[in-house]
């Protein structure tokens, strides 16, 4: 009886839900099972338990750093912070980080590090000194550093906390010339790139905006094709919802409803985003929004009337207890896995196209690995080509009114004039990188009959792994 429970709460775990995805991609490829065994399982899996002087008492934390994939080596991927981080959690994530940066061809391992505590009860020192005790364990096992494993924000953490473990970080290894790509994420004061907070958000507004310029795609759904005017949920305010909320209503779409942990509000008419943000800074919740109505239940606001839904917040939110009462037509998954398995099958019954995460929330780890150039590079990007690009553009603005005999208004020529900087860089860099990943899968999906994006991503993704661990020879 128990060993038959064991295996039943395996099967239904997070990381499990992972694997049936994988599997269902492989029947696609032809490629040998020991293979396919060593991509899916973690290389290196790390849990300690570290004592904590907070106040009077003395608290043990639980924490983990998983590194799922060495064919790539840095490491990469995000830490959270939160109570109900377990390591099946910490392990799935690791996974879907791996698949992710094949997919953007980023060229990292998927790692992911997780921390068992509620950072909204306890004192900002309290988590500082957890942070910095933390990132001294990872040091202590050689599970972090710029060529071995590079930590970035996720979930209850950001620029504050990744500035804590650059600092820790290098007053352990001074003598590391490399030491700021130890980390990405951090504020551009100390090493960070121009363009990392809002990467998140970006990349999941640039991957749906791709999807509905598809003509054919909007067709089978039965919505006209662009963004203006579509009607838009969005579950969770943080990092990424609060930026992909930004980016779709200053491109015209319709946030009817946004979705937080106290509850959701909604107006079927579209709410003002900086407004909701403000009110939510000024009250600290976005209840009682005064342009809104308030649903008590925050679940029930991923069921109302809507194009797009997107959930940003935590995984599993979709399952298959309200999965038939989306009304959704697209679901663009902005946070890791918010969709199970089972929820999954009766989307796609219903037609229901998803935008999966391991493509569509890739925007962050896609600028954190050029935040680790510049760090590496010891140089902003844009530094050496910038003036280079504006003499160039200034001489070709002369000989064009020559020739042309005008003269170009002031105004004009100042957009023309202009060369890159950093923020420029990196938002195309980020842009083309969103638009290809998208035309690569969907491409893939069509030419091998894949039934969904899904799918067609992990196909993507374990045939460049598979390439690489070809490349490498990694098999004696
Ligand atoms: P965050 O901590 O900045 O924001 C999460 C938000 O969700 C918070 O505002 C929180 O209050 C809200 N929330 C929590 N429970 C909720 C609930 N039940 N209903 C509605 N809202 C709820 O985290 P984030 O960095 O924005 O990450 C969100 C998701 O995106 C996670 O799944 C994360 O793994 C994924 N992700 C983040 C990044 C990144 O760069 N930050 C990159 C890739 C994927």
């Amino acid at each position: 009886m128990l060993k038959k429970n064991r295996i039943k709460s395996e099967k239904n775990s997070f990381f499990n839900s992972i694997e049936r995805n994988f599997d269902k991609a492989a029947k696609f490829l032809s490629i040998e099972k020991g293979l396919l065994e060593q991509i899916k399982a973690c290389n290196a899996v790390y849990r300690m338990h570290f004592p904590v002087k907070l106040g009077k008492e003395i608290k043990v934390i639980e924490a983990y750093r998983v590194q799922h994939s060495h064919h790539k080596l840095p490491c990469k991927g995000g830490i959270r912070y939160s109570i109900k981080v377990n390591q099946d959690e910490v392990m799935t994530l690791a996974a879907l980080m791996t698949y992710k940066c094949a997919i953007v061809d980023v060229p990292f391992g998927g790692a992911k590090g997780g921390i068992k505590i509620d950072p909204q009860t306890i004192s900002t020192e309290a988590i500082e000194k957890i942070t910095r005790r933390y990132t001294s364990e990872l040091i202590k096992k050689n599970f972090i550093g710029p060529g071995i494993d590079v930590p970035a924000p996720d979930y209850g953490t950001g620029e504050r906390e990744m500035s804590w473990i650059f600092d820790t970080f290098l007053s352990i290894r001074p003598e590391d010339v490399d030491a700021l790509a130890c980390v990405t994420g951090k504020p551009v004061s100390q090493g960070g790139v121009r363009g990392r907070k809002e990467a998140t958000g970006l990349g999941v507004f640039y991957g749906i905006r791709e999807l509905c310029k598809m003509k054919e795609d909007m067709l089978s759904v039965g919505l006209d094709i662009g963004l203006i005017g579509k009607k838009i949920i969005i579950q969770g305010l943080g990092n990424v919802g609060y930026y992909a909320a930004s980016f779709f209503h200053n491109a015209g779409a319709i946030i009817v409803a946004l979705a937080e942990r106290e509850g959701a509000i909604y107006n079927k008419k579209g709410l003002n985003v900086s407004k909701v943000i403000l009110h939510l800074k000024n009250t600290g919740s976005i209840l009682n929004f005064p342009e809104a109505i308030n649903i008590e239940n925050t679940e029930k606001a991923l069921e109302l009337e809507c194009d797009i839904l997107i959930p940003a917040a935590l995984e599993n939110v979709i399952n298959k207890k309200n999965a038939e009462k989306i009304k959704a037509k697209i679901i663009g998954e902005a946070a890791n896995g918010p969709i199970t398995p089972e929820a999954d099958e009766i989307l796609e019954k219903k037609g229901v196209i998803i935008i999966p995460d391991i493509y569509l929330n890739a925007g962050g780890v896609t600028v954190s690995y050029f935040e680790w150039l510049k760090n590496l590079s010891h140089v902003r990007h844009g530094r050496m080509e910038k003036r280079f690009s504006e003499n160039m553009n200034y001489e070709l603005l002369q000989i064009i009114e020559t020739v042309c005999k005008k003269t170009i208004n002031p105004v004009d020529k100042k957009i023309i004039l202009r060369g890159p900087r950093e923020i420029d860089l990196v938002r195309s860099g980020l842009e083309d990188t969103m638009i290809s990943g998208f035309h690569k899968i969907r491409d893939l999906k069509i030419s091998s009959k894949i039934k969904n994006m899904r799918t067609a991503a992990f196909v993507l993704a374990i045939n460049k792994i598979v390439d690489s661990y070809e490349k490498l020879g990694i098999f004696p």
